[in-house]
């Protein structure tokens, strides 16, 4: 006789996300596993990625006084992933346009290891590491983190790349579930240090951060906890897809969603 399995629902930001958005979607994704044929590279995905696992390997290294320019340079050639591009002349141009980001990177990361007292710099805590949490006998809350650094007081500072924007505010931190979630996770591990979240804009190397209270921590898992059981005890057998025009035209599941709908013209239901 098979035994029950044992493992319990994982609950990620990306999974939330997913279900937020698009209830049709999350039943292609994680109930009927569709992606393996639907799923198509984005550029934007390939240059995020490029750039994550450049400066992961950055940081790991041991930043500036290890790496020269030329070196992280070098690292984002080896990490470059050119899936999705419209053409090659398109990734060579984004290539180029990563290689000024991670050189702008490096400036930052020498300016900061020659002006901050050696008192005061953090170290490298971790990387590229997922974190959890069971919040429920059957849920447990997931979050993977690109870097985590810690300070001399004890605190952690949990870092997370954004390749695609310009600018963030302490209020963007604040309202990001993933980094709601990464506190709320490393905090479970680490309860007697302070923790916070931070958003490195790496294209204008501004950073915001943003600390959960207790209050909004406490919640924040009464939230997901409710969310999860209802994720993990939901029957998507009657959930459809309903067009949403800030969404679909970028959705991989677009093939799938056309063919139900031209099967439901066909047979009148709208
Ligand atoms: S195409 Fe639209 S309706 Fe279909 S899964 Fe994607 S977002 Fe949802």
């Amino acid at each position: 006789m098979p035994k029950p399995s044992t493992r319990k629902f994982q609950l990620s930001p990306t999974k939330i996300r997913t279900f937020r958005d698009c209830p049709a979607k999350y039943r292609w994704e994680y109930i009927e596993k569709l992606g393996r044929f639907y799923r198509r590279p984005k550029p934007y995905y390939s240059f995020g990625t490029s750039i994550h696992s450049t400066l992961d390997a950055f940081a790991q290294a041991g930043g500036p006084s290890v790496m020269s320019v030329d070196d992280i340079v070098q690292q984002l050639r080896l990490s470059w992933v050119d899936a999705g591009y419209a053409s090659p002349a398109d990734a060579k141009a984004k290539l180029a346009e990563a290689e000024a980001i991670v050189i702008e990177c490096h400036a930052a990361a020498l300016h900061a290891e020659t002006t901050t007292p050696p008192d005061e710099r953090p170290e490298l805590f971790a990387t590229e590491k997922t974190y959890s949490q069971d919040i429920t006998p059957e849920v447990r809350l997931t979050g993977r983190i690109d870097r985590i650094d810690a300070y001399p007081d004890g605190t952690l500072d949990i870092v997370d790349y954004k390749s695609g924007r310009m600018s963030v505010s302490e209020e963007d931190v604040a309202g990001a579930l993933p980094m709601r979630i990464y506190q709320t996770v490393v905090k479970h591990h680490y309860p007697d240090r302070p923790v916070r979240a931070s958003i490195y804009a790496v294209r204008s190397g501004m950073i915001a951060s943003h600390t959960l209270s207790d209050t909004e921590r406490t919640d924040l898992i009464a939230e997901l906890a409710e969310e999860g059981e209802m994720l993990r005890n939901k029957d998507f057998t009657n959930i459809l897809p309903v067009f949403n025009e800030d969404l679909c035209d970028e959705c991989d599941y677009r093939p799938h969603c056309d063919r139900i709908w031209k099967d439901q013209r066909r047979r009148g239901w709208d």
